[in-house]
């Protein structure tokens, strides 16, 4: 059961993260006035049960069973084995940023997608308990756009464990409401300041920063967006999203205009 182990040591280096970072957040808020309950925790965490929740059930499953290794051909003529470990590794992150780029992006320029990506962004404050909270539609989208890339270069399994487990610490770090410095880091790397900009009601500054784990494709295309001034604490959506995790997950697929949100009026 060698496959295993790897996992029960993600899963114990992501909750002592998480626990760390829950009491960090009373400890050295970035933003105090989004310490108290906004009332979403159940629809953030039944989001992230829902989502993230199956997403990895799917992981484990696939590669413990071998499924994964079935579709994933060893001696790929693309894929350079011969790296080491590392390289291969940013060479992972690389291909698979961009299509989480081109899924976020798409998410919040494309009306229909971003009735679902909305309630990721609906919430109006950040911390580590909402770093989960997207539609499964959502991660669905991102999913299809990142891993077939994988796929094609043939990146071994490791290589998928890597970019997974780098992509779900990078998440819960670049949510939390932790005052933290990441310096020059900020420029090649998805880090809290960035992505509280992105989280901004102003869409000068929200519709920036894309990239999931790397910046490399927002410089390449002109949404990186770093303010001289401090990310904003009002955050979230303009238009309506409703309070439950059912109504949230329904909402999308109700009859509403498609606005993207570059199109939502001002209050
Ligand atoms: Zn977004
Ligand atoms: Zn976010």
């Amino acid at each position: 059961m060698q496959q295993e182990s790897p996992f029960i040591w993600f899963n114990l280096l992501y909750l002592t993260l998480a626990v760390s970072l829950f009491f960090l957040e009373r400890a050295r808020p970035f933003e105090k006035t989004w310490l108290p309950n906004d009332g979403q925790i159940p629809a953030d965490l039944l989001h992230t049960f829902f989502n993230k929740g199956i997403v990895q059930v799917l992981v484990i499953v696939g590669t413990v069973f071998g499924a994964a290794e079935a579709f994933v051909s060893e001696s790929s003529p693309i894929w350079p084995s011969d790296w080491p470990m590392a390289a291969q590794v940013v060479l992972g992150l690389v291909i698979a940023e961009a299509g989480l780029y081109c899924a976020h992006r798409l998410g919040h320029e494309w009306g229909w997608l971003w009735k679902f990506h909305a309630i990721h962004h609906s919430a109006p404050r950040l911390t580590i308990i909402n770093t989960g909270r997207f539609h499964f539609f959502d991660t669905g989208a991102s999913i299809i756009l990142s891993q077939p890339l994988l796929f094609l270069v043939g990146a071994p399994v490791d290589i998928f464990k890597w970019v997974s487990a780098i992509t779900a610490f990078i998440g819960i770090l670049t949510h939390c409401n932790v005052e933290m410095r990441f310096g020059f880091l900020s420029l090649i790397f998805n880090t809290p300041e960035l992505h509280r900009w992105h989280h901004s009601k102003n869409l000068d500054e929200g519709n920036k920063n894309y990239g999931e784990n790397l910046m490399i494709f927002d410089q390449l295309f002109g949404t990186y967006f770093r303010g001289k001034y401090r990310p904003p604490a009002d955050i979230g959506i303009k238009e309506y999203m409703p309070p439950s995790f059912i109504q949230q997950v329904i909402h999308p697929f109700k009859k509403q205009k498609a606005s993207a949100p570059d199109s939502i009026p001002a209050e």
